[in-house]
């Protein structure tokens, strides 16, 4: 048994985990603690919907935005906000876009782009995300 407990970046779940033999992945071997939006979620279910808040989150910035801001990373934050500031440091020091990206009280994920755009790149920007997430992305 190699037990160890984790909570993920996108709330404040905790569980343990397990490395078991033959299995690629971790798997989720106990519910430590919910957090309040996932409250209500059944502990057999709550692997997969962690699981798909982290996969939008990290495909969405790494994958539909961040390639249409090369010319912006790493250095792209300047403007930010303070919140948002904290975010930029943390993804500097591990090298992942510098994006601020939260979840509303319905868990859709709300992404704040690195600099503005015009209205039709954040409109075709959204077109990708809804594609694959319809409803469960929006862009601020
Ligand atoms: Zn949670």
């Amino acid at each position: 048994m190699a037990n160890y407990r984790h909570s993920p970046d996108t709330c404040e779940c905790v569980y343990d985990f397990d490395v078991l033999d033959g299995e690629a992945f971790p798997v989720l071997v106990g519910v430590v603690a919910k957090c309040g939006p996932h409250s209500s979620v059944p502990d057999d279910q709550l692997n997969a919907v962690l699981k798909d808040e982290q996969f939008r989150k990290n495909y969405s910035i790494q994958q539909e935005v961040r390639p249409h801001f090369p010319e912006l990373l790493p250095d792209s934050e300047a403007a930010l906000p303070v919140a948002e500031e904290a975010i930029a440091q943390f993804a500097r020091q591990s090298g992942e876009p510098t994006m601020g990206w939260s979840f509303d009280a319905s868990r859709v994920l709300l992404l704040s782009l690195p600099k503005p755009v015009s209205a039709t790149v954040k409109a075709m920007l959204q077109a990708l995300l809804d594609a694959r997430w319809p409803g469960r992305v929006l862009l601020l």
